[in-house]
């Protein structure tokens, strides 16, 4: 796929439009709005389907996958309540899309993808957007011990539970967002890690994502 990088008025509107969309979908932190008005998400679009990217759905980036939709990517960037300097796990790169967005809201993101196709253009094309997250490869599914404890987990693939092994790689005081359920739905969960032992669990809305694939998934 060849990518072209550049912004022009048609597509800054668009994205302008798509923030005005959010909003009223329900979508509120202004500081999440504002990451999504800057982050040119055409750029993971070959330029053939520039027209699409703005628009409030999911759609193919190759090997099966897809770019989540951008009320998705909000909605859990919003319940993860990144503060600047926070050191986040993001699992599913995918396209870099929600990476992206992290590190707009001054995140330290550290971000692993199991599909080497994807992890090699994300690699590719992210730092010449201007963005530099840590970039790994592999199963995601058991997080990245050696960088924990991380003060937030971004699950971005549908899993079949809430990994043991990743709510171990929360700091106290952490949030882990992830979506649980079959291969047809999943409802997303918010984990606040309270203590060495207790965990806070809360299950909100319905969604469909890819499966995550791994020891600790499908
Ligand atoms: N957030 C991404 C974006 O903005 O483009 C979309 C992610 S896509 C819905 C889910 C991604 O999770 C896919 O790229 C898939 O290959 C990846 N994935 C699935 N299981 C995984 C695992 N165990 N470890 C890492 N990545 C995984």
């Amino acid at each position: 796929m060849a990518y072209k990088l550049i912004d022009n008025y048609r597509e800054k509107g668009a994205r302008k439009r798509l923030v005005v969309k959010l909003r009223e979908r329900g979508i509120a932190d202004e500081a999440v709005l504002s990451a999504i008005g800057k982050v040119p998400r055409h750029y993971f679009f070959d330029e053939t389907f520039w027209v699409q990217a703005y628009k409030d759905i999911a759609f193919p980036i190759g090997d099966g996958q897809t770019i989540s939709q951008p009320y998705t990517v909000a909605y859990q960037t919003e319940l993860l309540h990144i503060q600047p300097g926070d050191k986040v796990l993001e699992i599913g790169t995918g396209s870099g899309y929600q990476t992206c967005i992290l590190l707009e809201l001054k995140a330290k993101v550290y971000t692993i993808e199991r599909q080497e196709n994807l992890y090699n253009r994300a690699r590719l094309v992210l730092p010449k957007m201007g963005y530099r997250p840590e970039f790994y490869l592999g199963d995601g599914s058991k997080g990245i011990p050696e960088q924990a404890p991380f003060d937030k987990i971004l699950v971005t693939a549908g899993a079949p539970f809430v990994p043991e092994i990743l709510l171990k790689q929360l700091r106290i005081g952490g949030i882990m967002v992830i979506p649980v359920g079959d291969e047809n739905q999943q409802k997303m969960i918010t984990v606040l890690r309270v203590s060495e032992t207790e965990y806070d669990k809360i299950v909100l809305d319905t969604f469909r994502f890819v499966p995550l694939v791994g020891d600790q998934a499908w």
